[in-house]
């Protein structure tokens, strides 16, 4: 089957060449700097094609050649740039499009890294951001001003899980020649297919359910061809590539990504509709519970959830957030996610034109892949400490 089309068949064997190392079934990892070339002919003719070949170990490397291989064919763009992280590739993403005197929309229930990126660093180089309410869809539109280059599009929202209509959103700023550049990791590419539904460039942090053993930094900024040479330019002029031995570990966690997706899915729909029954929680932010902001959305354009939601606890003192957190076994405190544990992490969003009041009574979970009732023992046992706490 020279080009299977089934998503789970495209994930075991999406950039894998055996041929090209002698048999074997991964990639070699290539550690490189110099490139050497035979003769001047060659090295002029590599030089001209400076996209499809190998020149210098910063430009890439065959291992992340595979895994960007792989990562496009999943995420159905044409082509993928692997970076060192997934702030990375967002900052190429967004520095790929914008300029001096440009606009910038961003939702404001973006990755706070990328709050900061816009609004403080990119306004030094002149580029204004303005943040928009996540569930505004089409009425984008208002907020469009001549100078607005690109949108930045993050579905769920980070923390909160607010699902936006990527589709209204694409079809309204594409008639204004805005780019809409979209953070996909929550989906890990997998369950949104960001091409099917008006995004031009879609990135991930790689570092979540690609790598999934929480022990590389990694990044990906996936396009069409029609954005090759602005995005790939952009991510060379920065310096910013993938080091060889996280490319490899990236590609390693993508063969395995379907078994674990649908068991974090499955573990984090149980503890979330888990604590949607006990009487200390006012909400749980899941985009596949109904009462979730854009949960229609969300069951039109996606095809499964992860295992990261949030909960709001009715009353949670500081003294009641650590009783629950520090007694937890099963739930390391600490950020990022997407391995194979579970973590608990206490939430701050950020807001701008939205209103936000859950500051000290919301925590993020991510369900790893433990069994579902040591989790939820551990998790009840918690609740009893935040409530004795007061
Ligand atoms: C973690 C995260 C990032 C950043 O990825 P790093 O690899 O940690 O730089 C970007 N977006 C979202 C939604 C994330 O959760």
């Amino acid at each position: 089957m020279k080009h299977p089309t089934k998503r789970d068949t495209k994930l075991v064997h999406a950039g894998s060449h055996p041929e090209k190392n002698h048999g074997i079934v991964n990639p070699a990892i290539y550690h490189a700097s110099t490139v050497s070339y035979p003769t001047m002919k060659d090295f002029e003719e590599k030089r001209a094609d400076p996209i499809n070949n190998f020149l210098y170990g910063r430009h890439g490397t065959p291992t992340a050649r595979d895994f960007q291989e792989a990562v496009a064919t999943i995420e159905g763009g044409d082509r993928t740039v692997a970076v060192g992280s997934g702030l990375a590739a967002i900052s190429v993403a967004m520095l790929a499009f914008v300029g001096t005197g440009d606009h910038v929309l961003v939702c404001d229930n973006a990755y706070g890294p990328t709050r900061r990126l816009c609004e403080d660093f990119l306004k030094r180089f002149g580029v204004e951001t303005t943040y928009y309410d996540p569930l505004i869809g089409a009425g984008i539109e208002d907020l469009i001003r001549p100078n607005t280059n690109t949108i930045y599009v993050e579905s769920p929202g980070s923390h909160t899980f607010e699902i936006q209509d990527i589709p209204a959103i694409a079809d309204t700023v594409h008639k204004h020649g805005v780019k809409v550049v979209m953070d996909n990791t929550w989906s890990a590419g997998y369950y949104f297919k960001p091409f099917d539904h008006g995004v031009d460039v879609s990135v991930q942090a790689a570092t979540k359910y690609y790598v999934a053993h929480s022990d590389a930094m990694l990044g990906t900024v996936t396009f069409m061809e029609k954005d090759t040479e602005t995005v790939i330019d952009t991510a060379r002029v920065l310096g910013n590539n993938a080091a060889p031995d996280d490319a490899y570990l990236g590609l390693r966690g993508m063969r395995t990504l379907s078994a674990r997706l649908a068991r974090h899915q499955k573990t984090g729909l149980q503890l979330a509709e888990w604590f949607k029954g006990r009487p200390e929680v006012d909400r749980v932010l899941h985009p596949a519970l109904p009462d979730c902001p854009g949960h229609k959305i969300w069951q039109r354009d996606f095809t499964g959830s992860s295992g990261l939601f949030s909960v709001v606890f009715k009353k949670c003192s500081p003294a009641g957030m650590a009783a629950l957190v520090d007694g937890l076994e099963l739930f390391a405190l600490g950020g990022s996610w997407g391995g194979f544990e579970s973590l608990v992490l206490p939430t701050n969003a950020t807001r701008t034109v939205t209103e936000w009041h859950d500051n000290g009574r919301c925590v993020r979970f991510h369900a790893g892949l433990e069994d579902p009732d040591d989790l939820i023992e551990d998790l009840a046992a918690g609740v009893k400490r935040l409530t004795a706490a007061g």
